[in-house]
């Protein structure tokens, strides 16, 4: 059979300003399940015949592609399509398979230790999606082909208590370097977690943390103080959630930026924070307020963040974000 493969948010193409270009997991499985039917697999192209198209959709926001295919059989997946949505199991277990994403370097590794979260944040899919927290995968089942550098995207790998312990011990003896890409939960760094965090290696020597409320920033300056504690040196980098209180987000990111200036003036390692509007996971068209683009372009341009506050931020010519305080 002849299998088209379509990466709709694009991932497949470099994108611009150096943004990490993460692989379709469900397409790269898809892809070892095929082959190892003797299938031959490919990404799609219109005006060629397809036994099967899948066309994969990660972000509810991506646009279709309305480009017209030629197949049997086109399968649409992925939560930007349907939250719901699911491999079947025996292929949402088999090994990812990276050749059909050339650019990914050949030691980097993607994949989950658990699925789930314990928790219910309003504006999130993760608990409609995926439900409670259970153990998902080995971290030797993720780092195949001699991979050494694993992308961990867990929604909450701390919430998994004794078993994310388990699989940080493994990852700290076998000298895997991690990233785990969702972000930590800062309530729940204890020391037994602060000192496994101050051992592992670091993808980019950066632990990520989220600070979605105001009441968030403390618990990151805990966890951040005991992990540093334990020996770390490297980054932190903050998840920062942009919701409809611009005060609130004022002060949240406005508390980062003044933090980041007294670090680097006292030579520490910086703390970067990455600002998101909030998207809503059941209206993808709703509009996003210009002080949050404004804001979360002010927050993500790292050399302006460090540089201007963001009353004197001008994001475009003649206009000042002084002008949002009015
Ligand atoms: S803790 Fe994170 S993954 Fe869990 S519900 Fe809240 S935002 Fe979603």
């Amino acid at each position: 059979m002849r299998i088209g493969l379509v990466d709709v948010d694009g991932h497949a193409k470099k994108k611009k300003w150096g943004a990490t270009v993460y692989p379709n997991l469900a397409l790269c499985k898809i892809a070892r399940h095929h082959k190892s039917l003797g299938d031959e697999v490919e990404w799609a192209i219109p005006f060629y015949h397809y036994d099967i198209i899948y066309m994969s959709k990660v972000f509810n926001f991506t646009p279709d592609d309305l480009t017209v295919y030629d197949a049997e059989t086109i399968i649409k997946g992925g939560t930007g399509y349907d939250i719901c949505s699911k491999l079947p199991d025996e292929i949402d277990r088999l090994q990812p398979d990276y050749s059909i994403y050339p650019h990914i370097p050949k030691n980097t590794a993607y994949g989950f230790l658990t699925r789930g979260c314990p928790n219910k944040c309003p504006w999130c899919v993760v608990p409609r999606k995926e439900g409670f927290i259970r153990p998902y995968m080995d971290v030797d089942e993720i780092a195949i082909e001699g991979r050494k550098h694993l992308v961990l995207m867990d929604n909450n790998i701390l919430a998994a208590g004794d078993y994310a312990k388990e699989q940080m011990w493994k990852i700290i003896e076998r000298g895997y370097r991690v990233d785990f890409n969702q972000a930590l939960d800062a309530r729940l760094v204890t020391d037994d977690f602060a000192l496994l965090l101050a051992k592992m290696k670091w993808i980019d020597r950066r632990i990520r943390f989220g600070c979605d409320t105001h009441k968030q920033i403390a618990e990151c300056e805990r966890a951040i103080a005991l992990i540093n504690s334990h020996g770390y040196k490297g980054e932190y980098f903050l998840y920062t959630m942009l919701n409809d209180n611009f005060d609130e987000c004022y002060k949240r990111t406005h508390y980062w930026w003044e933090r980041n200036h007294r670090c680097r003036e006292e030579h520490k390692p910086n703390i970067y924070p990455y600002a998101q509007p909030y998207r809503d996971p059941d209206n993808p068209n709703r509009p996003i307020p210009l002080w949050q683009k404004d804001m979360a372009q002010w927050v993500n341009k790292h050399q302006i963040f460090q540089m201007t506050d963001f009353a004197n931020f001008e994001p475009r010519k003649g206009f000042k974000c002084s002008e949002h305080f009015k």
